[in-house]
């Protein structure tokens, strides 16, 4: 009979829990920031969620409620200084640090070249997509310490170039010089900051983006908000700097 070799083998190192931790979600109402919200209250996070349709906030809030984490949902707009202090003030009413924030609240626009691009369509997503990731950052920056973790949900329109949507492919190139910018900054601080770059994902922003694109060929939300967690869960002393995930099927 052939002699069994033994082999041992190094243990990986533990992953930590998520459980007990405070998140912060924009965006948190529908699509990828709900999804992840859901993730995360899964891990065991108590969570703050917040966007700008109320009722939509509510019905997430009572949905997450049920997974057993303490949820607060505050309505705000990314784009407004005033709003996101207010949301801040209550942030700071908890009187805990921030551990996670996912900057994930996002706009498109219509497929429109350069010269048929409305000005105000322009504003509206450089507005949202990098003043409102700015804005919020730098607020939460104040209740955040060593150990904690930044996520912006940028696309892969912060490397790539989609023709049509000029004013979204600046905001997410804008949105990954920041990211960098941020991460380095940081580095010494001990926070972490990850750019996540999904591909196509199946949310109602292709109502605007493409509302005939073909929905088959897209990521569900639950598959990269699985990809933030394991991010999350990686050992403290490493980061996981740019998650890319895509269709298997590459862009539509
Ligand atoms: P959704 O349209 O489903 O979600 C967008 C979210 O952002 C909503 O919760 C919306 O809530 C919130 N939001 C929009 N404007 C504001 C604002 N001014 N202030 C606060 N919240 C705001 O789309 P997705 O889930 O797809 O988008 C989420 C993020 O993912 C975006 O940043 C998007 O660019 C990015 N992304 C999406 C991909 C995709 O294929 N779906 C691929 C790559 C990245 P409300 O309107 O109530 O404010």
């Amino acid at each position: 009979m052939p002699k069994l070799k033994l082999r041992f083998r190094q243990t990986p190192p533990p992953r930590p829990s998520l459980s007990g931790r405070l998140a912060l979600i924009t965006g948190a109402n529908r699509g990828i920031g709900l999804a992840i919200a859901r993730a995360l209250a899964r891990e065991g996070c108590n969570l703050i969620i917040t966007a700008r349709d109320e009722r939509a906030l509510a019905k997430a809030r009572i949905e997450l409620e049920n997974l057993n984490v303490h949820v607060l949902a505050q309505s705000c707009d990314v784009r407004s200084p005033d709003s996101v202090d207010y949301l801040f003030a209550r942030v700071r009413g908890l009187h805990k640090p921030l551990d996670i924030l996912i900057n994930n609240a996002g706009i498109g626009h219509p497929n429109r070249s350069v010269g048929e691009l409305p000005y105000a369509a322009w504003m509206e997503v450089i507005d949202t997509n990098l003043n409102g990731l700015f804005l919020i950052t730098q607020a939460a920056l104040a209740v955040m310490k060593r150990g904690s973790t930044i996520v912006n949900n940028l696309s892969i329109a912060a490397e790539r170039v989609f023709p049509g949507s000029a004013a979204y492919n600046a905001s997410k190139h804008g949105a990954l010089g920041f990211t960098n910018t941020l991460r380095e900054e940081l580095r010494p601080k001990g926070i972490r900051v990850i750019a996540l770059m999904p591909g196509a994902t199946d949310t109602a922003i292709w109502n605007t983006l493409w509302p005939k694109a073909p929905r088959r060929k897209m990521m569900s939300a639950e598959t990269v908000a699985h990809t933030v967690v394991d991010a999350l869960r990686l050992p403290e002393n490493t980061t996981l700097e740019k998650i890319v995930v895509m269709p298997s099927s590459g862009t539509l």
